[in-house]
């Protein structure tokens, strides 16, 4: 029993050289016996760690400029990837309303933010006939990537308030 206790007390305190596998001391960097540089497995574990993380990191960077360029490179139209939803008129009721209005919610299926959105609104009579077309003031609305957003066209109106029955707005520009 003292025996193994004694060896695996002796054990602790040393290890085998990595070149000739004899006994060193357990703190050596260099082997007594052959010189040979020793392996400090406690820092080569902390240093595996540090390699891991700046790899991750500089796999996320290059992730993030590689989103970013495709979003410069492969945004072009964005047309198929801004759905406008059902238009409707928002006009505040009341016999002085003296802004007409035009909603609908965009939906971005793109995996990009398209930013800058503007908008067109068409308005029409019970009739179905355009009486009116008005654009909004450039804004900064954005649109991230699978979101949904208000598009809004509010205008002075140029026809009669009681003629505007409907409308359809369409984005007009974004980038
Ligand atoms: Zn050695």
């Amino acid at each position: 029993m003292a025996g193994m206790r004694l060896m695996d007390h002796s054990t602790s305190l040393t290890k085998k050289c990595v070149a000739c596998c004899l006994p060193i001391s357990a703190k050596a960097r260099k082997c007594q016996h052959c010189r040979e540089i020793q392996k400090n497995a406690k820092s080569w574990k902390n240093r595996t760690i540090i390699d891991f993380m700046s790899a991750a990191f500089l796999l996320l960077v290059s992730v993030f400029v590689g989103y970013v360029l495709c979003g410069v490179l492969y945004k072009t139209d964005f047309t198929p990837k801004l759905i406008v939803g059902t238009s409707s008129l928002c006009t505040q009721p009341g016999q002085d309303a003296k802004r007409v209005c035009c909603l609908a919610s965009i939906q971005n299926k793109d995996i990009f933010t398209w930013e800058t959105l503007s908008f067109q609104a068409e308005f029409f009579d019970a009739q179905g006939h355009l009486i009116d077309v008005h654009y909004d003031r450039p804004h900064k609305k954005s649109a991230f990537a699978t979101q949904t957003v208000q598009g809004r066209v509010v205008a002075r109106p140029n026809a009669e308030i009681s003629q505007y029955a409907s409308c359809k707005l369409k984005v007009l520009s974004a980038r």
